[in-house]
């Protein structure tokens, strides 16, 4: 057979074959580094946004929005990155969005209680979880608790070494007989997701007195953190997988941590806009919350926070100019995660149009379910020009479905900015996995996620 009918087929490309040199292999270790680091510290999406704060402003950042590059955080669980290109906003703009919430267990707003002699909390799960994932394992507290006043109290409880963890129990193997024979969606009860806060009785004079360890844990959050059981009302607490993200498997070669749906586009999109700061067009990276309950709220993708804030920054860099010019004109990537082929659970993928681990960031067409239902299907004039920027730059991707067709489905923020008529297409890497309390990740597909917003913010 010819090399000319060979190079009619199309097959991606492993990115550890193209990333195979010395520099490209150390660039990737040190990027992975500040990745498991970030992870291990940003476990809430206020977190995240603290430190893109911290990291935007050491870059030049600020929030006048004279200058030609500014940032905006919207209640501390949203933001807004821009940088003025060389071309006018009316000629358009190239977006970086993506979430830096991730699913978890919430404290209810009457958490406290005491069953058996044990105080416990209750949870209500955020997001899609598999329940049973959460059980037997330590757990981390983050939030805030926010007084009458207004005086917000920050809590964190879990992750630093002198820290105790939480956790939440599950049925001895020995009595579980009946247990086992359940259907999973009815096994694990979200009422049953309760968390183990203490068992030590606070001092009483009377001996048959009831509540005793409840009391003590009030005593106890009282002390060190002034509150309550009524603060708990206007609280936010999360509880979410203790310790720090890990390097995985005998080579390193993955990334294991909680929260990297979305946070690794998170964390890619931003590494790509501070290295990229001669851009063309103007450069926009938005970090949205809410996205794994719908992109519902004041902080979710839905609301109109980007709008507003672009129409501030238009009057401000180009006053005069019409929104729905600059956003007609805009070109964006909706940065989320994919679902990586999983060597146990092949029959759920269809693999010629399934995502692969350590073959680059992996764009979804459409996403949706039944036959594309709610999906931004994007467009090929759009893809092409995608795949003629990477392709020309080196950098590895690949294209995927989210599973077979009608084996489940889902969906992201991509529809909720292609309303405004601007190009979009879905873009991140690949996770095995994902919304468990470990997700993996391939270290060489969050540096070339990376490098692939880096092009697009640039071009
Ligand atoms: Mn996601
Ligand atoms: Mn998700």
């Amino acid at each position: 057979m010819s090399d000319t009918i060979n190079k009619l087929e199309y097959k991606p490309q492993n990115a550890w074959k193209v990333y195979s040199s010395p520099e490209h292999r150390d660039a990737m270790d040190s990027l992975a580094r500040e990745y498991v680091d970030f992870l291990s510290r940003c476990k809430t999406e206020r977190l995240v946004m603290d430190y893109v704060q911290e990291k935007a402003a050491a870059a030049g950042f600020s929030e006048d929005f004279s200058t030609g590059a500014v940032m905006r955080i919207q209640r501390g669980k949203t933001g807004f990155l821009a940088r003025k290109g060389r071309r006018p906003l009316s000629e358009g703009f190239r977006l970086v969005g993506a979430h830096a919430d991730s699913p978890r267990l919430d404290l209810k707003q009457r958490p406290l209680y005491e069953d058996t002699e044990i105080c416990l909390a209750k949870t209500h799960y955020y997001g899609g979880i598999r329940k049973y994932q959460w059980l037997t394992s330590p757990l981390a507290l983050y939030g805030v608790v926010v007084r009458k006043g207004g005086e917000v109290i920050p809590v964190a409880v879990g992750d630093d070494p002198s820290d105790p963890v939480l956790t939440i129990t599950d049925l001895l193997p020995h009595l579980a007989y009946k247990e086992v024979e359940k259907k999973v969606s009815v096994a694990f009860e979200a009422e049953k997701l309760n968390v183990l806060l203490g068992q030590s009785p606070v001092a009483s004079d009377k001996d048959d007195e009831k509540g005793l360890v409840k009391k003590q844990i009030l005593k106890l959050l009282n002390e060190r953190y002034g509150i309550d059981e009524a603060d708990f009302l206007s609280a936010e607490l999360q509880v979410v997988p203790a310790g720090p993200a890990r390097f995985v498997g005998l080579d390193s070669s993955f990334i294991g941590g909680y929260g990297q749906d979305d946070r690794s586009s998170v964390f890619c999109a931003l590494e790509a806009l501070l290295a990229e700061d001669k851009p063309e067009f103007t450069q926009i990276v938005l970090f949205w919350d809410k996205e794994e309950i719908g992109s519902d709220g004041a902080t979710g993708a839905k609301s109109l926070f980007f709008e507003y804030t672009l129409e501030e920054l238009i009057d401000s860099w180009e006053p005069g100019t019409r929104l729905s010019r600059v956003m007609m004109n805009g070109t964006a990537l909706s940065a989320d995660v994919a679902a990586a082929v999983d060597p146990d659970h092949k029959d759920v993928y269809e693999e010629r149009n399934a995502a692969f681990l350590g073959y680059g960031p992996c764009f979804n067409k459409f996403t949706g379910h039944r036959g594309k239902v709610g999906a931004n299907d994007a467009h090929p004039e759009f893809i092409a020009e995608l795949r003629s920027l990477l392709d020309e730059a080196g950098v590895p991707w690949q294209m995927s479905e989210l599973g077979k067709v009608d084996a489940g489905g889902g969906g992201t923020v991509a529809k909720y900015l292609a309303i405004y008529g601007m190009d979009i297409i879905d873009v991140g890497a690949p996770v095995l996995s994902m919304h468990s309390p470990f997700e993996i990740t391939s270290k060489v597909d969050i540096y070339a996620t990376m490098l692939a917003f880096r092009e697009f913010l640039k071009a």
